[in-house]
């Protein structure tokens, strides 16, 4: 059964995720604190996919999120917003988060993030071709990695897909939606703010001068391309 963590204190929104996730079949594992899902995430290394509130009593929801993200690349994190400020999605998203979702929320809504998760840490296709190359990127389809000169640079699997994305189309311009349609699935209802801020994170990690990038550049008031 697929295994989901969910961190939140509020006992009532706990068990109202819980009850939810139970009834779309997922094995539901709980948390109140930052501390206990850290320690459960330890004892429960198939978990998929953890969502994690923001306002906890022990540490922020951003520190769980870095901690999880220091030693797992693989797992989906979804951040429950409580509040609409736009600061907590940015956050969210630049400590590692895969995608956010502001209470009040429907159970549809948030087990369809879910369900949208899990696909892609399902992965590609074996139809797939195992290596895309693109001048000094290297990226291996077949274990989800990419490498820069050589060097390997750890990705979420939300990176990775935009950089699969990207290296399928080299030279062409992508709308921000086609970009959101093709790595969070043509359901998610999310905003387009979801890409950009994903662009940024991903340019972090591989350009050599983010203020200045020339792997992934910027199509003004378009989207992205990859190259120049
Ligand atoms: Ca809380």
């Amino acid at each position: 059964m697929k295994k989901v963590l969910i961190l939140e204190d509020e006992i009532n929104i706990r068990s109202f995720v819980v009850i939810n996730l139970r009834r779309a079949g997922y094995d539901a594992i709980e948390a109140g604190t930052g501390a206990e899902a850290l320690e459960k995430l330890r004892e429960n290394p198939d978990i998929g996919v953890a969502i994690l509130d923001i306002m906890l009593p022990d540490m922020d929801g951003f520190e769980v999120c870095r901690n999880i993200r220091a030693t797992n690349k693989i797992i989906g994190i979804i951040m429950l917003t409580a509040r609409t400020q736009e600061m907590d999605k940015v956050t969210g998203l630049m400590t590692g988060a895969d995608d956010y979702v502001t209470k009040p929320f429907s159970p549809a809504e948030l087990t369809a993030r879910i369900d949208a998760l899990y696909r892609r840490i399902g992965g590609d296709t074996n139809a797939d071709p195992e290596v895309l190359s693109q001048g000094i990127f290297v990226l291996n389809t077949r274990n989800r990695t990419l490498e820069k000169d050589g060097q390997r640079i750890k990705l979420t699997q939300v990176e990775y897909a935009i950089m699969k994305l990207f290296m399928q189309n080299p030279g062409r311009a992508l709308s921000r939606e086609d970009i959101l349609t093709s790595v969070w699935g043509r359901d998610y209802d999310g905003e387009l703010k979801i890409v950009d801020v994903n662009i940024r994170r991903l340019r972090i990690k591989i350009e050599n001068d983010t203020a200045n990038p020339t792997f992934i550049t910027t199509v003004w008031g378009f989207g992205y391309k990859w190259g120049a």
